[in-house]
């Protein structure tokens, strides 16, 4: 029976590679968060990179920027 390597899926959710850009990594040689009982070991996957909250103008739902200095619009003019 071979054990089997994947990244926990909680962190791919959350990763703005996805889970397709991180296929090719060798998982064997993460850490291991957990294992399950089918010889499945969820690593913390080296490549996750978490996304940046998602900000929108609350008036036209536009894309905002992360950071916002005081005082500044948004680039949608709001
Ligand atoms: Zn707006």
């Amino acid at each position: 029976m071979s054990v089997h390597h994947q990244p926990k899926g909680s962190m791919c959710m959350s990763c703005s590679n996805g889970s397709a850009a991180c296929g090719q990594r060798d998982f064997g040689s993460m850490p291991v968060i957990q294992v399950y009982s089918d010889c499945v070991k969820a690593v913390k996957c080296s490549g996750h990179r978490a996304s940046a909250p998602a900000r929108r103008c609350i008036s036209c739902d536009a894309a905002a920027p992360a950071q916002l200095e005081e005082g500044q619009g948004l680039p949608c003019g709001h």
